[in-house]
């Protein structure tokens, strides 16, 4: 097969199920650099409903990659402006907000109900305490992270792959000011993992980390081990 062909096959094998996607729905807690993106993304493609939870607002130094907001909206919800400005760019689409920061207590109650959880969130606790209701819940979870022109993502699938806490030391990112181009390369990254999923009930990039470096141009991935005796997923998921 020549390059032509083989891209051209490519394409092909990529095509989503537009008529699943409508039917989807997607919790997307963190609507800042990586969560703008993809609430796009998603909506672009025709996902049915897209939830937004954020419980910070906009400030200054959001604007340069959080491109839902203006310069007028600083002060004002993340969760309440991302919802009202996806509702504008994809009538078609449901979509509502939480604004709420998201705790061990009220996790489960908040990522209940979806056919996805998408986190974008910078938080360690946030993303501990969506990852542990996922687990508790049987719900799929994909991660996006981002420092600097660095960032990774990752899927879980419940009773097949390692879950967040498996790979993660618990520290918290580096605070580097984040490049708006490269979170759009690790945005679009996650939501088209996220809508592969959602279309063909499945993710060829489940368990694995995706680790992106948009500055030397390299995306690699890394196979993922459940911890032994992971205190999260450990009981639950046996064939991670
Ligand atoms: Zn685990």
């Amino acid at each position: 097969m020549n390059g032509l062909a083989a891209q051209k096959d490519a394409q092909n094998s990529c095509l989503l199920d537009t008529s699943r996607l409508r039917k989807s729905s997607v919790l997307l807690i963190g609507a800042g650099g990586l969560g703008c993106g993809i609430a796009v993304s998603l909506a672009g493609a025709g996902v049915g409903e897209i939830v937004i939870c954020d419980y910070d607002k906009v400030s200054a130094g959001n604007l340069n990659r959080q491109f839902l907001y203006k310069a007028s909206d600083i002060g004002k919800s993340k969760a309440e402006l991302a919802a009202k400005r996806i509702a504008e760019y994809a009538p078609d689409c449901r979509v509502t907000s939480i604004s709420q920061k998201v705790y061990e207590d009220n996790a489960e109650r908040i990522v209940d109900g979806y056919d996805m959880v998408m986190l974008a969130s910078d938080n360690m606790p946030v993303r501990l305490a969506v990852n542990s209701a996922c687990v508790r819940l049987g719900a799929t979870l994909a991660d996006a992270g981002i420092s600097g022109c660095c960032g990774r993502v990752y899927i879980y699938i419940p009773k097949k792959t390692p879950c967040l806490a498996c790979l993660e030391s618990g520290q918290e990112s580096r605070d580097k000011r984040t490049v708006g181009a490269a979170a759009g390369i690790i945005s679009g990254f996650a939501a088209f993992s996220a809508l592969k999923f959602l279309s063909d009930g499945f993710c060829d990039k489940a368990g694995k980390l995706i680790l992106i470096d948009a500055n030397n141009g390299i995306i690699d991935e890394l196979a993922v081990k459940r911890l032994k005796n992971c205190n999260i997923c450990g009981g639950v998921n046996n064939a991670g």
